[in-house]
């Protein structure tokens, strides 16, 4: 329960967007609510990764924010070579319509960044003029440069490790830490690229390369999206929360889910008054709040804003963006032990920038990864064919041998892919859920095409002799990344929020979280983007308010 009746700012979500925001209003002196739909996770206990049914377990959900899904594309015969498929099952999606899968949100003190891969990535500069340079999505309405100093700022809390160089990234200092020495996998592949002469640098990750923040360095243990036991990861819970904890300023109410925002009209003026939210046993409360902020995610936020009738221009809940994604996996004739190591230690940028490739908009990257081959459940379940004897002696010879290339690249507006609410489906509040519809462009499907060519070409250069699997957003919906939801933007008829993350229409109200994205990036990793954001739209209000 809150301490108090009314606080100077309720930010709810306590994920990427919420917590940073939460964070920097209580250090600048006002009393801050965060509240959190989730539990709050002990990574020294809650964590599967020291059982011995670790690879099954994946991350210990305790709780999921229900939600449904709308229409499905009908697929595109051209791309079926990037159709999903693995050497044990064959093809996985026999039908002619994208699947959905699942929108991966964790609900937490710490949001999805407690299941994140802690990959922290600058934006390029282009991508954020894709309507000026390219036509397509929208452009932000400020620049890399706007960012430079909040990046660097979160990278210093987080404890980022990266090397010098990365292409377009001016950086006013260096990382805070050293690069992470690639795997020994990662160096066959890096063999591969430099046969094709392609370079291949050391990611930036919010993993600690060094002891920093009062922790040990990580213990390459690959397991990331189990969550971290030894807060080696750069999540929210570890960084933003103890911060906003120890200013004295900020109360966190776990398992409240926040189910509507009062607004309230004054001589013709909207306001938020307060949330309406309920906790674990069902039981409804009411806060107010001078100022509001909303950082849920890019599905849940539409969702609540909608469920409060709050819908600026009918823009909320549009432009919704998703990962564009694709991995193969293949066996090297030696045993490479892919899962030892950071999940994804190092990138090739050569098609990062937006206009890199023929044929389609927005960059992309590509990554060296263990990507399914984490352990022999996952070998068994998806890389050996045969029963028996064969299946044994299979294992046998393969096991530690795959090697994979993943991809992430953008995502471009759409009308057919957007959140709203389904009346008719209700969660255990009683409350009408998000409903998430995405279709893919010709864009996105170029860009999976092109994806799936060049990894392929990498692990054939690497020396890899057979491709076991496939995966890619074609023919599924796998949503880690999203984004765009509450687009901002300088013009209130085409945006919700403006570049300080003020809505346009209601003056006390804030959206902090990946909703607010004109554009996706080119595969950039968003969390360290929202983090950034959040800073930024902090100071300006406290900025405000101080000059009156
Ligand atoms: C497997 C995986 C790997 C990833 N890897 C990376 C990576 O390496 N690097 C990177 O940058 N990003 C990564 N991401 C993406 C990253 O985690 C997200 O982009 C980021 O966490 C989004 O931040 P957010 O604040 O928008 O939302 P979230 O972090 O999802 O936070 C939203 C919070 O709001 C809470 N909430 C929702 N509705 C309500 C409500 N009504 N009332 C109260 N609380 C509510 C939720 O419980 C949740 O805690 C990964 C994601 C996944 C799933
Ligand atoms: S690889 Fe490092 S950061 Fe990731 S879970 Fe293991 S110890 Fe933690």
């Amino acid at each position: 329960m809150p301490q108090k009746k009314k606080y100077d700012c309720i930010v709810i979500g306590s994920g990427a967007g919420g917590a940073p925001f939460a964070w920097r209003l209580a250090l600048k002196g006002m009393d801050v609510l965060l509240l959190e739909a989730g539990p709050r996770y002990d990574p020294y206990k809650d964590y599967a990764l020291d059982k011995v049914d670790w690879e099954t377990k994946g991350f210990p959900y305790r709780t999921r924010i229900k939600y449904a899904f709308g229409d499905s594309q009908t697929l595109d015969n051209k791309y079926n070579n990037i159709k999903s498929w693995n050497k044990a099952s064959g093809t996985l999606n026999r039908s002619d319509k994208r699947k959905y899968l699942e929108y991966q949100m964790v609900s937490g003190v710490g949001g999805t960044t407690l299941h994140f891969q802690g990959e922290a990535h600058r934006l390029h500069p282009s991508a954020f003029r894709m309507r000026t340079l390219f036509g397509v999505a929208e452009d932000w309405p400020i620049g890399y440069d706007d960012l430079e100093p909040y990046y660097l700022e979160v990278e210093k809390i987080i404890g980022v490790a990266g090397p010098s160089g990365i292409p377009s990234r001016k950086r006013s200092e260096p990382y805070p830490l050293p690069a992470h020495k690639l795997s020994y996998a990662s160096q066959v592949i890096e063999n591969g690229c430099k046969k094709l002469g392609v370079e291949l640098l050391p990611n930036s990750v919010a993993i600690l390369s060094q002891a920093y923040r009062d922790t040990a360095p990580c213990n390459y243990c690959n397991g990331c999206a189990w969550g971290c036991p030894r807060k080696d990861k750069g999540t929210v819970d570890v960084t933003f929360v103890p911060l906003a904890e120890k200013s004295g300023r900020c109360e966190i109410v776990t398992n409240a889910f926040a189910r509507r925002i009062e607004v309230e009209k004054k001589r013709g003026v909207k306001r938020a008054k307060g949330v309406f939210y309920y906790d674990k046993s069902g039981k409804e409360h009411f806060v107010e709040g001078a100022y509001v902020a909303v950082a849920c995610g890019a599905v849940e936020t539409p969702r609540l804003l909608l469920n409060s009738g709050i819908n600026q221009n009918g823009l909320v809940g549009k432009n919704f963006m998703e990962t564009t994604y694709y991995l193969a996996v293949a066996f090297h004739p030696k045993r490479l032990d892919a899962y030892r190591g950071i999940p994804i230690d190092s990138v090739i940028w050569k098609w990062n920038e937006p206009n890199s490739k023929q044929g389609s908009h927005g960059g992309f990257r590509l990554f060296p990864t263990a990507g399914s081959a984490v352990g022999p459940v996952n070998y068994a379940l998806r890389y050996y064919d045969g029963w028996g004897e064969e299946f044994v002696k299979n294992a046998e010879k393969w096991f530690g041998h795959a090697m994979a290339i993943g991809g992430i690249g953008e995502f471009l507006p759409n009308k057919d892919t957007f959140v709203t609410v389904d009346e008719k489906v209700k969660d255990q509040f009683d409350v009408p859920v998000a409903k998430i519809q995405s279709f893919l462009g010709e864009s996105e499907l170029k860009t999976l095409d092109f994806m799936a060519k060049t990894s392929k070409e990498i692990l054939k250069a690497s020396g890899a002799d057979e491709i076991v699997e496939e995966f890619s957003t074609y023919d599924f919906f796998n949503a880690s990344h999203v984004f765009g939801t509450c687009r901002m933007g300088k013009d209130p008829a085409k945006s919700v929020v403006g570049s300080d993350l003020r809505s346009h229409e209601i003056g006390n109200l804030f959206v902090t979280d990946a909703s607010v994205f004109p554009s996706s990036g080119g595969g950039d990793a968003p969390s360290l983007t929202i983090e950034a954001l959040s800073l930024r739209a902090a100071d300006l209000l406290a900025d405000k308010i101080k000059k009156g």
